[in-house]
């Protein structure tokens, strides 16, 4: 579902990424993690090409993400992406937030955008609040909404940029078990996350990267028993 093959990335002379190689299989669940500034939210933005790439190739199911031909509204229409602060829209309500897109981008009429809106607000459990507007709701509440409105677009693989890390850590629970949800549901995911609980129960591997690589790309069970390289073993000494 997504093909990342030898990326590499720099601003001006400052190497963000070396070299990345990596693949997601339909269905799979894969964990992206490692220290701050190592390159993981510019190699999830890349996925769906919010940043541009100097070096090698990544599709997504099939479709090159640097070629200028590849239309890029619809490449990322179908790629739902969740990033740390929610970044709804503050002046439209929960429900205008929820269709929008599947309006203006997909075409939907506006009584089957809604439709489909409030079943994934019902899903997420915000059924009540789609009256609302997004400073009437709790940062986790906000994050559930993102989720729902990034789903009302039937993506086809779902990329989250650490969901939780702006959260009060009350409302982190309430997130991660939509994620579980949609993770057993058999979404594709990569998800740059700490949360080493929900790599556990849910992930299919652990990439690490470090310093603008992927130093590790392993079974979830055999990076958490024995990480190969020493950066990843003294990372996860830190956030255990
Ligand atoms: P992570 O998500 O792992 O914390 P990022 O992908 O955000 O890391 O950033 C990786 C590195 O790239 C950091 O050193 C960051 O300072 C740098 N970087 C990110 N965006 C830019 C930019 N627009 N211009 C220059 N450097 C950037
Ligand atoms: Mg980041």
């Amino acid at each position: 579902m997504i093909e990342i093959d030898k990326v590499s990335k720099h601003y001006g002379s400052f190497q963000v990424l070396t070299d990345c190689s990596t693949s997601i299989r339909k269905g799979e669940v894969v964990v992206v993690c490692g220290p701050s500034g190592s390159g993981k939210s510019t190699l999830i933005k890349c996925v769906n090409a919010l940043e541009p790439f100097q070096a090698g190739s990544i599709r997504v199911n099939g479709t090159e993400v640097g070629d200028p031909r590849t239309n890029l509204p619809k490449l990322r229409s179908h790629v739902g992406m969740v990033f740390q602060h929610f970044e709804l829209f503050p002046h439209l309500s929960i429900t205008e937030n929820l269709t929008i897109a599947q309006t203006k981008v997909l075409g939907r009429s506006k009584d089957e955008a809604t439709d489909k809106g409030l079943k994934l607000l019902e899903r997420v459990g915000l059924k009540a609040h789609a009256h609302k507007y997004p400073g009437q709701l709790s940062g986790g509440q906000q994050q559930r909404v993102a989720i729902a409105r990034a789903l009302s677009m039937d993506p086809i693989v779902m990329l989250f940029d650490e969901p939780t890390s702006a959260l009060d850590p009350e409302m982190v629970g309430e997130v991660l078990d939509v994620m579980v949800e949609l993770a057993k549901e058999g979404m594709t995911m990569m998800c740059v996350t700490h949360e080493m609980g929900f790599a556990r129960k849910v992930a299919d591997r652990v990439i690490f990267m470090d310093a603008g690589r992927i130093v590790e790309d392993d079974e979830k069970q055999a990076f958490f028993d024995s990480p190969r390289s020493e950066r990843a073993q003294s990372f996860l000494a830190k956030i255990l």
